[in-house]
């Protein structure tokens, strides 16, 4: 299937930089704008909801888009603590990272949850990256593909395929997040294009390669060219590398 889908190269802060630590971050990204400004790859940064509406504004006039890492069910309402998807549009996002493994293990989120999580993102005009993977003991037993058909099935049940170019797919397989290692070039892709496939069995070839799907999972400088260079992935769904402007200026060069 042909590459023709815009790369996407996401920053997920997780629950890291103060508002003030994120907008000096944001300065410098501004500050070296020549050295990305050009580059065929939308950059996104996904900070704490604290801070999307600073950053947000400081990088308006740029090619970066800001996103956040969850959101709640609801639009506004008596709903203390709770951050709904309108109010995240409305804070200047435009996308939103659904169902990380981190949100499922500690949150106890579920598939159906992320699913109408994911329904609402788009009915709010939020474009959802939704995270799936495997854990180290489902990828020694070879569950890889089993899994993420169990995860996305209750999101493309709610979904169609005019939804297709809003939608993202963030393949993190949980063995791979935060500890350095990472599947072999062949293997995330493969998995891409699996998931690929899955989407087309259920929306047609058109829809299927308009769906973006990320790698994610110890992604760095030193490794993201060998993901760049796979057809069915799309870019890259960043933690810990991206905490550092110099780390994200040097991978988006390389996508
Ligand atoms: P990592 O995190 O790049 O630090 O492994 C990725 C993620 O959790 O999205």
């Amino acid at each position: 299937m042909q590459k023709a889908r815009r790369p996407l190269l996401a920053a997920n802060w997780k629950m890291y930089k103060s508002v003030a630590d994120s907008l000096n971050y944001a300065e410098e990204l501004v500050r070296r704008a020549d050295e990305w400004v050009d580059l065929p790859a939308d950059l996104l940064i996904c900070p704490t909801a604290l801070a999307l509406w600073a950053v947000g504004q400081k990088l308006a006039s740029y090619p970066v888009r800001v996103g956040a890492q969850n959101l709640d069910l609801g639009t506004e309402g008596a709903m203390t603590g709770a951050l709904s998807a309108r109010l995240i549009r409305a804070a200047g996002a435009q996308y939103v990272i659904l169902g990380h493994s981190e949100r499922r293990q500690h949150f106890g989120e579920t598939d159906r949850l992320v699913a109408e999580k994911t329904r609402q993102a788009l009915d709010e005009g939020l474009m959802p990256i939704v995270c799936v993977g495997e854990n180290d003991q489902e990828n020694q037993q070879g569950l890889t593909t089993r899994v993420i058909q169990r995860q996305l099935a209750p999101v493309l049940e709610k979904l169609s395929p005019v939804d297709a170019a809003s939608f993202v797919v963030a393949y993190e397989p949980i063995w791979a997040i935060g500890t350095g290692k990472v599947p072999t070039y062949e293997d995330a892709q493969r998995v891409a294009q699996d998931i690929r496939q899955g989407i087309l069995r259920q929306w047609g070839e058109e829809a299927a390669s308009a769906v973006r799907v990320l790698y994610g999972g110890s992604v760095s400088p030193d490794n993201i060219g060998g993901f760049a260079a796979q057809p069915d992935i799309d870019g890259a769904l960043i933690g810990g590398a991206s905490l550092k402007v110099d780390n994200m200026v040097r991978m988006v060069q390389q996508w």
